[in-house]
């Protein structure tokens, strides 16, 4: 028996099962109308098409399954296969490929680039809660990658798209944002929004890091310019962690992902974000990370369709 020979990969009504209990754990939930008594399960009439988990409201007669109202709903495909797209990308450190959805569960290329951003949406959290509450020590830094549709490359990081993470050293929570420019009120603002003023700010000797560290209870620079990673003085001070993650984040584009434009670069960061802050380090194995973006698929639908 491996992880791939579980019932729910391969068996639809396994896989509704399971869906069912990690989106309602107290049992269904009416889409229509929010009720949640008098919900009778519609027996599959073997003259027709079977519809798994077809469940009718006793309040508003309405029928729904599981798959209304969340990522699933807009698509035909079976649910085990979602299952098995699921796993392989939240199992796999740097990411798949649409073109290896594609080969792997035998669907057409178009559906798997669906699939992918779909489930990218379910691992994008909804988690607004500032980080280093309590003054716990939070690391801030920037990194560049790709570059900006439009824009001739030249030296330095002007061509490049920025992204700016945010990691919890308590929680090994990271948090990224694509960043329109890199000026200090369009930093500051971000990370005023999502630290904590209790927070301990680690960051590197960047200039306008210098200015948004007074806001906050305490703030600790590494000098990266003079070769300084960990001070022997306080070896809690440095933003190793932060940068390990964006090695994760590039080889992973580079390597899987290769080209991304910068209108879904913020998905991308999701889906690396969920896997990191949900990592093996932290406790969380492959299928625990699993169940974790199953229970993000609820209200997470994505309104456009074509691939570009
Ligand atoms: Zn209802």
């Amino acid at each position: 028996m491996s992880v791939l020979s579980r019932p729910y990969f391969y068996d639809e009504q396994a896989a509704f099962d399971l869906v069912e209990s990690m989106i309602w754990p107290n049992g269904p939930v009416c889409p229509h109308c929010g009720c949640c008594e008098n919900i009778k399960v519609i027996k599959p009439n073997p003259e027709k098409r079977v519809r798994f988990g077809l469940k009718k409201c006793g309040q508003c007669k309405g029928q729904f399954t599981v798959r209304m109202g969340a990522i699933f709903e807009e698509s035909k495909l079976p649910l085990t296969k979602w299952l098995q797209a699921i796993f392989l990308m939240t199992a796999s450190k740097k990411g798949v490929s649409a073109h290896q959805l594609h080969r792997t569960l035998e669907i057409t290329y178009k559906s798997a680039w669906f699939l992918a951003h779909r489930i990218r949406e379910a691992m994008r959290s909804g988690d607004l809660a500032p980080f280093g509450s309590g003054g716990g020590m939070v690391e801030a830094d920037e990194t560049f990658i790709g570059r900006r549709a439009g824009v001739p490359v030249r030296q330095g990081i002007g061509h490049k798209m920025k992204v700016l993470s945010l990691l919890d050293r308590a929680t090994g929570a990271k948090r990224s944002m694509v960043l329109d420019n890199m000026k200090p009120e369009t930093i500051q603002s971000i990370v005023l929004a999502n630290v904590s003023r209790e927070a301990h700010l680690m960051t590197d000797e960047a200039g306008h890091y210098c200015r948004i560290g007074k806001q906050f209870a305490a703030h600790s620079e590494v000098n990266h310019g003079k070769s300084e990673y960990v001070p022997k003085a306080d070896p809690t001070i440095h933003t190793n962690t932060i940068e390990g993650s964006f090695s994760i984040f590039k080889r992973g584009m580079r390597g899987v992902y290769q080209h991304c434009g910068e209108k879904h670069l913020h998905r991308y960061l999701a889906e690396f974000d969920f896997r990191y802050s949900n990592r093996a380090a932290l406790g969380v194995d492959d299928t625990q990370r699993a169940l974790a973006a199953v229970k993000g698929v609820v209200g997470k639908r994505l309104t456009y369709r074509q691939p570009d």
